[in-house]
């Protein structure tokens, strides 16, 4: 099949028509590729199917294969019901709850169906409750292929036009059938034979049509590499894209950075920071533009980083800027930073959306004509109208809060700076390859030494007067606490009815002491002054809803009481539990949870509980709620793997990387002749509208 072919609607097949091509389009499978791509999402093993006679309820999952001896649905009770039999006498039922409108439609008397589930005893008989089920009668020639049959992933809009399972096999069957032959290799043939790859023409119709578990599983190895392999061809590629971009030169060892690391940093580096600089170094010398990731747990001690990465440009006379999520991280920022480069006689411009017309103004003016070197800002500092002298280098905290687009944006900022991210996000490193697989990462796993240790515990409201005994005795030893409560989005109203009311409950609690409440939205200017009575002591308290989640550093606090913790995602109370243990002393923090949960939620304020490794935490959260929702779908920026699993398949994901990086070393503008096949799929499949491969070698 030729690109062209794979290409063309899918209404064009033998088998599927306007009406159908129209609804497939729908379920998002508007071209033959997308059909031929599209596995099956579960396999009925007929080579392991169970008599009626063998049932047991409470077994592993099995697959019963028989013939309707009745069927129909329940009068008033919602529920449809089968009758199966496989040999004289011996039957068995099945029976569905949801979807029964379809399910009645689909299924008749005298259908042989083969069924899978989990055997289960329902009115006196053993039982399959929503089993996945299948046509096996009438399958013609789609069958004589193996006795493994695919399932393909159903709804009720396919149902209604036909597309089942059924269909699909047929329709996928005859394309192969016609076309299967023309279908050309796409990867270069070295690589297969080293890593020891199905053929692609073989295992697309292995995949569908397998003749046996094995060559089913190496189908699928052979798919899921090639899918993983074309994007980290597309990572490369625009790594390779980006490093054609001359970046401004700037050596280390001026003379402010040198002060600053022998004279006015208050204590060493860890060895971890020691190791980013000397990559951010590398970097800047290096003639190309920078693009590096720091990834480091809370607490690593990412800001004095940025700060000597800051001082590198600001020695020859660059300028540098700092963009981060909120307003309370860029103050705070601006105002540590302030307080480290003081001695240097570096001050620190800030740029929010509530700096006042004629601060703003000024500000302005001292980054056009240079006299500013310095500027901590949200994306107010990306706005039009900020336009630096000579911007050399740019640093973006928290930078998974912002869009593709606004890092963009700050790229054409003056003459394309060095680009700084940084996360205080781990995420598992399949996640990292994929969502950063085009930067460069620096990991800092090590934290500042003399760090207390958090003891994390969870409890229930009957506790509530012992947490309660433990803060006074925090604050008596001079010491503060953070109260926090959720918030998500959809119920914004509910949740800050919640830190309002909370607010109230721990001011009665603690008359002795003051109390301050932060939520997204208070007036920036009140919200500054209670977080700063905080900062500086003169209240003991602190009660908010998340809105302190990101970079909030204040040592003296060594109690956090998080409330609802049940409804947190674990990584988030990660990042919030970061808030403490940043001072000399032990800290706790306290996890408030229901006394009804569900298993997940019980698994993650558990993991709170044995650790306190972000990057073992990541990877259970990952775990937990599949990679897909790790970041929440929607701006992940993760893409749609067809049959790949980055949780599971982390292993051939590293390979697939691997190949992909060599291959783009050696050939980076694909021109050989032996990568014409594997070019052509990667610009007809792969390549973003508007990329295009000759623009790079
Ligand atoms: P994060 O990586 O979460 O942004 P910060 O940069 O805010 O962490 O650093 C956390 C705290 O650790 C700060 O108070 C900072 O001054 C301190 N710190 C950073 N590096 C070191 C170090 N090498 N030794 C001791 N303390 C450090
Ligand atoms: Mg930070």
């Amino acid at each position: 099949m030729s690109t062209a072919f794979l290409q063309q609607s899918v209404q064009f097949l033998k088998g599927v028509g306007p009406h159908r091509a129209h609804v497939l389009e729908e379920a998002g499978l508007s071209t033959v590729a997308d059909l031929l791509h599209m596995v099956p999402r579960r396999y009925l093993d007929r080579t392991n199917v169970v008599p009626i006679r063998e049932l047991r309820a409470g077994s592993d999952p099995v697959t019963v294969i028989g013939t309707v001896i009745a069927a129909g649905t329940i009068p008033g009770r919602r529920r449809f019901e089968v009758v199966l039999e496989d040999e004289p006498g011996r039957r068995m039922t099945a029976v569905w709850f949801q979807g029964v409108a379809w399910i009645s439609k689909v299924i008749e008397k005298g259908h042989r169906l083969a069924l899978h589930g989990k055997p289960a005893r329902y009115g006196g008989t053993v039982s399959l409750s929503h089993p996945d089920f299948d046509r096996v009668d009438e399958e013609g020639p789609t069958m004589e292929t193996g006795r493994i049959i695919g399932l393909y992933p159903g709804s009720a809009a396919l149902q209604k036009a036909g597309l089942t399972s059924r269909t699909f096999r047929r329709i996928i069957y005859t394309l192969l059938k016609e076309h299967g032959e023309e279908l050309r290799e796409n990867l270069p043939g070295p690589l297969q034979a080293q890593l020891d790859l199905m053929e692609g023409r073989v295992a697309r119709r292995a995949v569908h049509f397998p003749k046996d578990n094995d060559e089913l599983q190496r189908a699928r190895y052979r798919l899921k590499f090639e899918e993983l392999f074309f994007f980290q061809l597309l990572l490369a590629t625009t790594r390779t894209q980006r490093e054609r971009f001359p970046g401004i030169r700037v050596p280390s060892g001026g003379p402010l950075e040198t002060r600053f690391l022998s004279e006015v940093l208050p204590f060493t580096l860890t060895g971890a920071q020691q190791q980013a600089l000397r990559d951010i170094a590398a970097d800047l010398a290096s003639g190309k533009q920078m693009n590096r990731l720091l990834q480091g747990d809370v607490g690593s001690g990412k800001t004095v980083v940025a700060a000597t990465a800051a001082l590198k440009v600001i020695d020859q006379g660059l300028q540098a800027v700092v963009m981060a999520p909120t307003e309370i991280l860029c103050e705070q920022h601006a105002r540590s930073l302030g307080r480290l480069l003081a001695p240097l006689g570096i001050e620190v411009a800030l740029l929010t959306g509530s700096t006042p017309a004629a601060e703003r103004r000024a500000v302005l003016a001292a980054l056009a004509d240079g006299s500013c070197r310095l500027l901590v800002g949200t994306h107010a500092v990306i706005q039009d109208g900020v336009d630096f002298h000579r911007l050399g280098l740019a640093v973006v905290d928290e930078q998974h809060r912002f869009g593709v687009l606004q890092r963009a944006t700050l790229f054409e900022k003056g003459d394309r700076p060095h680009m700084l991210l940084m996360t205080a996000t781990p995420i598992p490193r399949s996640l990292a390859m994929t969502l950063y697989g085009d930067l460069h990462v620096s990991l800092m796993r090590e934290r500042p030494p003399g760090r207390q240790p958090i003891s994390t515990k969870m409890v229930r409201e009957k506790d509530r007067d012992r947490v309660y005994a433990r803060m006074r005795d925090e604050i008596q030893a001079g010491r503060q606490c953070y109260v926090v409560y959720p918030l998500v989005e959809e119920s914004e109203k509910l949740d800050l009815k919640d830190a309002v009311s909370g607010h109230e409950t721990v001011s009665a609690a603690f008359p002795e002491v003051q109390v301050e409440l932060v939520h997204g939205r208070m007036k920036p200017a009140e919200k500054e002054a209670a977080m700063s009575r905080f900062v500086s002591g003169e209240s003991a308290i602190l009660v908010s809803t998340t809105v302190i989640e990101v970079g909030v550093d204040v040592p003296a606090a060594t109690l956090m009481l998080i409330e609802h913790a049940e409804r947190f995602g674990l990584s988030q109370l990660h990042q919030l539990r970061g808030r403490i243990g940043r001072g000399q002393h032990a800290s706790t923090c306290i996890l408030m949870a229901e006394y009804r949960q569900s298993e997940e939620s019980r698994r993650r304020l558990k993991a709170m509980e044995d650790t306190d490794d972000g990057f073992v935490i990541s990877e259970i959260d990952m775990e937990l709620r599949g990679a897909g929702d790790f970041f929440g779908t929607q701006q992940s920026g993760l893409p749609a793997f067809r049959i790949a699993d980055l949780l599971q398949d982390q292993a051939i994901l590293e390979r697939a990387r691997e190949a992909a990086f060599a291959l783009m070393a050696e050939d980076p503008g694909l021109e050989r002749a032996e990568h014409a096949a594997m070019r052509a799929w990667f610009e007809a499949f792969v390549l973003r509208p508007g990329m295009r491969l000759s623009r790079i070698g």
